[in-house]
């Protein structure tokens, strides 16, 4: 196996291309939704790699079971319950549960 480079700029390199990988899911979802979650696959492992955290904007746009990608009111389904978000995935039927972090907000 080829050793990791370490060289800072290969992080940010990294990143770049997650994020082309989420775009590029984001328009083929329509024609070819198969392409969508081979990209999600691609971005995974890149960020697995490099060992950096996929951004939270995109994190929330695939599934944490079986790594489909999700598009809103297409194959997911997004709900609050108890203030949090609970999102549904159609191609397993597991939920994704996310927290939301209320601001703390002074009484008057
Ligand atoms: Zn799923």
């Amino acid at each position: 196996m080829k050793e990791r480079s370490r060289n800072p700029a290969t992080k940010k390199i990294a990143r770049e291309r997650i994020e082309v990988l989420f775009d590029q899911a984001r328009l083929a979802f329509c024609a070819h939704p198969e392409r969508s979650n081979r990209y999600v696959e691609i971005a995974r492992r890149i960020a697995m790699r490099q060992r950096i955290r996929i951004d939270r904007v995109f994190r929330r746009q695939y599934c944490h079971h079986c790594y489909s990608f999700l598009a809103p009111g297409k194959n997911m389904r997004v709900r609050v319950h108890r203030g949090n978000v609970v999102v549904t995935c159609h191609s397993c039927n597991k939920k994704t549960r996310f927290r939301v972090v209320r601001p703390y907000v002074q009484s008057t």
